[in-house]
C-alpha cells in the first residue's frame, strides 16, 4: 500500500505534492476545489495542470486520488439536488482528466427521506448521467463505505455493490474504504479473525479487485456508534493491529492508503510513521498489477 494523507490545495493546487513530500507521503489525496461550495469554478489553468503533474514526479507522489465536494449528493431526495449534484460531480471528473488523477472518491447519497432503494437508483442513474456528460475517459468514480450516519447510504457493502450493479458504467466505478467508517458501521476488523470476515464481506460482495484507494484513520466512536469521527492511528477505539493486517495485505499492493485530518497537518508525519512501523518486510516500491488495470478477484479465498 502507498502510504499517503490528505493535502491541502491552498493558493495553488500545484503546491500539493510538495506538501505530500513534506510529511513523507507516497500517496496524497486533495480537493480539486473547495470543497463546501457546489457552484462551478473556474477551470484550471494549463499552468495549474502541468505544475501538478510536474510537481507529483519531483516530490516522488506515486498515487494521487480526488475527494468530491461533500456537498454532492447524487442520490438526493429532490430535483434540485440531484441537477447541481451531477453537475458539480461532472466537473469533478473533469478536472480529475486534466489533472491525470484517475480516481473521485466520493460518499453515495444521503436519501433524506425518500428511502433507500429509491436513493440507490438514483445514485446509479446520477453516475451514468455524469460519465456521459463529462469528458474524462481515464477517470474512475469511487463509492467510499459511510459510517452510517443520518439518512446516507453506503454503510454496508451490499448497498454499494446494488449501486455498482444498477450502473451501466460499472467499468468505471472502484471502491474507497474508510477504516473509521467501516468500524462506525459495525464491522469489527480488529482481530485476525474479523478482519478476514471482513475482507470475505467485501469480496463477495463488492469485490476485492474493485478496492482503488483505503481511508486509513482511527476511530473516536465505538463499534457500531455510526460516527465519523477519525483519530490518530493507535489512539482510537480500533488501535494499531488492524492497520498492521491492513498495510502487509498482498490485496491492497500498489493501492494508496490516505490518513484524512484536513486542517490538521501536523499529525501526519507522526501517523505515517506509525503506519510505516506496521509494515513487515519490504514495502515494495511498485504495484505488480497496475492501478487501474483489470484485477482478478480473489473472492472468499
Ligand atoms: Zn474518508
Ligand atoms: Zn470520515
Amino acid at each position: 500500500m502507498y502510504l499517503g494523507a490528505h493535502v491541502s490545495i491552498a493558493e495553488n493546487i500545484a503546491l500539493a505534492p510538495e506538501r505530500g513530500r513534506a510529511v513523507g507521503a507516497e500517496a496524497i489525496q486533495i480537493f480539486s476545489r473547495s470543497p463546501r461550495m457546489l457552484r462551478r469554478t473556474k477551470p484550471l489553468t494549463t499552468e495549474e495542470t502541468q505544475g501538478f503533474r510536474e510537481n507529483l514526479e519531483k516530490h516522488g507522489i506515486v498515487r494521487a486520488v480526488i475527494h468530491a465536494n461533500y456537498l454532492i449528493n447524487l442520490g438526493g431526495a429532490d430535483d434540485n439536488t440531484i441537477k447541481y449534484s451531477r453537475e458539480a460531480f461532472v466537473e469533478e471528473l473533469d478536472r480529475a482528466q486534466a489533472l491525470g488523477v484517475r480516481d473521485v472518491i466520493f460518499h453515495p447519497a444521503s436519501h433524506g427521506g425518500k428511502g433507500e432503494a429509491a436513493s440507490i437508483r438514483t445514485t446509479a442513474e446520477s453516475l451514468d448521467w455524469s460519465f456521459d456528460h463529462a469528458n474524462a475517459p481515464d477517470v474512475f468514480a469511487v463509492l467510499e463505505n459511510t459510517a452510517g450516519q443520518g439518512t446516507v447510504i453506503g454503510s454496508r457493502f451490499e448497498q454499494l455493490a446494488e449501486i455498482i450493479k444498477g450502473c451501466a458504467h460499472v467499468d468505471r466505478l472502484g471502491v474507497c474504504i474508510d477504516t473509521c467508517h467501516t468500524f462506525a458501521a459495525g464491522y469489527d476488523f480488529r482481530t485476525r479473525e474479523g478482519y478476514e470476515a471482513l475482507l470475505r464481506t467485501v469480496g463477495e460482495t463488492v469485490g476485492l479487485g474493485r478496492i482503488r484507494a483505503f481511508h486509513l484513520n482511527d476511530s473516536v466512536g465505538d463499534l457500531g456508534s455510526n460516527l465519523d469521527r477519525h483519530e490518530d492511528i493507535g489512539k482510537g477505539k480500533l488501535g494499531k493491529e488492524p492497520f498492521g493486517f491492513l498495510v502487509n495485505e498482498e490485496h491492497f499492493r500498489g493501492i494508496p492508503g490516505c490518513l484524512e485530518f484536513p486542517g490538521r497537518d501536523a499529525g501526519y508525519k507522526k501517523n505515517l510513521k506509525t503506519l510505516r512501523a506496521l509494515v513487515k518486510g519490504p514495502n515494495p516500491p511498485t504495484s505488480p498489477r497496475a492501478p487501474g488495470g483489470k484485477r482478478g478477484d480473489r473472492g472468499t479465498a
